[in-house]
């Protein structure tokens, strides 16, 4: 065997002894609420689709059209002669939903972080990143070469530790967090983040991914904070607002410059026309509706309260079941009655919990909800339930 083939194997086989090891499974998505899988069809309480838009007959409508006046591809990066017309509408009507000056679209969310973060901190910087912020995240701070310090999550007062010992040191620094947590689902206290950064000269990066489409009548996480001042606001077009790419909302000058800097703007195709259009028609939809918006946390406010866990701030609720094998059975033990809810395991949340992340939206009805909470009381932890 050659050495490369020998070390993914050795490699794969480390991550099964653990129990770690993942694996594709096909999912065809019959609509924005139910899935089919190994040819049984499953209730899923695991995309992040939490307004249904996907599918929505108005959103894919927009693709199609998209796609027969614009093409399948933007045929190269926006740089070059991939900014087509509807990147500049979706962008002003971004600025617009979260009152800042302009925003950039990118890819999608990892490239807009990894594309971001580089373009203000470098070498001399410092990031500051709090310790459950989403992959990738991490993955830009590590790519622009600045000093990179976790600080744990959601630690304001270990954060202003931090910011009064490295900050003189540093040039430039940049304090990063998720709005809203992507597997815990609570908020990140933006108007404290917010005081302590002003105090310090360090800049906001908040990634809404989550919160976007679904908090403050669809504004996101920052609107519930009307008093911070989050200058970089980042969010993704691939969850409640049911599309694929990603955006940055800031100052016209830094829209300006990540445009002419990021290298994942400028080095990677733009992104397509079907897929702007889709977040065009989605946010006409969030827009108008606050009832829409609100209910994917409604019903997760009913499944915390049927459980007695703590308050659901977001559609997201974690289930503490146990370890990554207890966590998987569970999920197994959901999927044999017909519902889809994935355990999230190790590395994507820390070593020894592994909880069934459950994510609740606006077409779930109650009863879905309600039969959920009893099918889950009996595999709750012990100390938990
Ligand atoms: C999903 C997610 C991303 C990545 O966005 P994509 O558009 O899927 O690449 C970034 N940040 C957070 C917090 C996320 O949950």
């Amino acid at each position: 065997m050659d050495s490369l083939t020998a070390f993914a194997e050795a490699k794969l086989e480390a991550l099964d002894a653990q129990a770690l090891r993942r694996r594709l499974a096909p999912t065809r998505r019959l609509d924005g609420l139910w899935v089919e899988r190994g040819g049984r069809r499953l209730l899923s309480f695991s995309c992040n689709d939490y307004l249904n838009l996907s599918h929505h007959p108005a959103v894919k409508a927009a693709a199609v059209a998209a796609i027969e006046v614009h093409g399948a591809g933007a045929g190269a990066s926006r740089l070059v002669t991939g900014d087509h017309p509807l990147l500049a509408e979706l962008e002003a009507r971004l600025a617009r939903l979260k009152r800042t000056e302009a925003a950039c679209l990118f890819g999608s969310g990892y490239l807009a972080n990894t594309g971001l973060i580089p373009t203000l901190a470098g070498e001399g910087d410092l990031v500051l990143v709090d310790e459950l912020a989403h992959a990738c995240i991490w993955a830009g701070a590590q790519l622009s070469g600045a000093r990179v310090v976790p600080f744990r999550h959601n630690d304001i007062g270990e954060l202003e530790r931090l910011l009064a010992e490295l900050r003189a040191a540093h040039r430039r620094c940049l304090v990063a967090t998720d709005g809203v947590f992507s597997m815990d689902g609570d908020l990140a206290p933006l108007d404290r983040l917010s005081e302590v950064c002003q105090a310090h000269d360090a800049w906001l990066l908040s990634d809404d991914a989550h919160g976007i489409g679904v908090l403050a009548e669809g504004r996101g996480s920052a609107a519930l904070f009307p008093g911070a001042t989050i200058p970089l606001q980042m969010g993704t077009l691939s969850k409640a607002i049911g599309s694929y790419g990603a955006y940055v909302c800031a100052s016209r000058a830094v829209v300006d410059l990540l445009k002419t800097r990021a290298r994942t703007l400028v080095y990677s195709t733009a992104p397509p026309p079907a897929a702007i259009a889709a977040a065009l028609a989605a946010l006409d939809l969030i827009e108008a509706d606050s009832e829409l918006t609100a209910r994917p946390l409604s019903r997760a406010r009913v499944f915390t309260q049927a459980l007695g866990l703590p308050r659901a701030e977001s559609p997201i609720v974690p289930v503490i079941i146990g370890g990554a094998e207890e966590a998987l059975a569970a999920s197994r033990a959901l999927e044999g009655q017909g519902r889809l809810v994935v355990a999230i395991r190790p590395p994507t949340v820390p070593a020894r919990t592994a909880p069934l992340r459950v994510a609740f939206t606006a077409g779930h009805s109650e009863a879905d909800v309600l039969a959920l909470a009893a099918a889950v009381r009996p595999l709750l932890r012990k100390e938990a339930a």
